[in-house]
């Protein structure tokens, strides 16, 4: 396809019969197979729509966009550098790979004739990225790669799910992309939240703003361990979780144990109370550096990590109230 053409739009009845045209293709290339294959399993019909699924899908989102502006307004954006208004260049073209998705999108290109600079603004409304992956599979990568066993398995695992050829190497650099900006904003909360204050500081503290601030009663937790690190030697690992304690009511008490899936004697087996449960957990573990953890998470006199569990007070005996850190 050529790399730019000039009357990428259509209209709403051009862009509705060309998908129209494109669903009874479908329609006749599908039962022709289905004709040829009379025995075929439900899990086999789906294979087969599953191939044609991400372009037949694809062909609609982009007739759909097209109905519309692309991106170019009635007015030409402001140039980001210099304010000046950019000059129309027509549409690019930019392949983009989702989640259930391949779309090739048309969409209008601007260029400040001064500073050189060129935009796609609907490339901006769309949240399209630099590459021709989507924000959906940036983020399912990143999560297959954090759960599955290895980047190999979780590039197979995503690409069998969802038809879409994805790398090795593609799920690694995701993760890291994610998990790079999850560190950028635990590094600015730690800057900005103090790790501990009373509650006559509270007002002080208004500037703190909770993302999803415990109502009631918080159980936290607080435990950690040494690991051995190549060429680095022991290094301390220490986690803190905070979850919220709710009671839980006598209806999903009953249906738990129904299901089999509560188990009230198990919880007592492990420390829980009956009648409550703990919901909304948040953690956090950090890879202690030399003469970190006493003075970061105690009460200020050096004991804080001795504590094999901490609850909301420390053990010293000193009233200290931990904030719930962010999820
Ligand atoms: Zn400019």
């Amino acid at each position: 396809m050529a790399e730019q053409d000039t009357s990428a739009r259509r209209t709403a009845s051009a862009a509705r019969e060309a998908f129209m045209k494109r669903a009874e293709e479908l329609w006749d290339e599908f039962n022709a197979w289905y004709d040829d294959h009379p025995d075929a399993t439900f899990d086999e019909m789906e294979e087969e729509l599953g191939l044609q699924r991400r372009t037949v899908l694809g062909e609609l989102l982009e007739l759909s966009l097209q109905r519309r502006d692309l991106g170019a307004g009635p007015e030409a954006p402001a140039c980001e550098r210099c304010g000046r208004p950019m000059v129309f260049k027509g549409y690019g073209r930019k392949k983009v790979h989702g989640l259930e998705v391949d779309a090739e999108i048309p969409r209008a290109y601007y260029v400040c004739p001064h500073c050189k600079v060129g935009v796609f603004p609907l490339d901006q409304r769309l949240h399209l990225r630099r590459d021709s992956w989507s924000e959906g599979v940036v983020r399912e990568a990143a999560r297959l790669g954090t759960t599955q066993p290895s980047f190999a398995i979780a590039s197979e695992t995503l690409s069998r799910l969802t038809h879409l050829g994805i790398s090795e190497s593609t799920v690694w650099r995701h993760h890291g992309e994610v998990a790079g900006a999850i560190e950028q904003k635990l590094e600015n909360e730690e800057q900005e939240v103090p790790y501990l204050f009373s509650w006559s500081e509270l007002e002080a503290m208004e500037w703190v703003a909770p993302q999803r601030p415990v109502e009631e009663h918080a159980s936290v937790s607080i435990d950690g361990l040494t690991i051995r690190i190549r060429e680095e030697g022991y290094r301390e690992v220490k986690m803190v979780s905070v979850s919220e304690v709710v009671v839980v009511t006598e209806g999903e008490a009953s249906s738990e144990a129904e299901m089999g899936t509560g188990g009230r004697e198990e919880e007592g087996v492990r420390g829980g109370a009956d009648g409550l449960k703990l919901v909304s957990h948040s953690y956090r573990a950090v890879l202690g550096e030399p003469g970190w953890p006493s003075e970061r998470l105690s009460c200020g006199r050096d004991n804080g990590w001795k504590s094999k569990r901490l609850c909301i007070s420390c053990p010293c005996g000193a009233k200290s109230e931990a904030r719930p850190f962010g999820r």
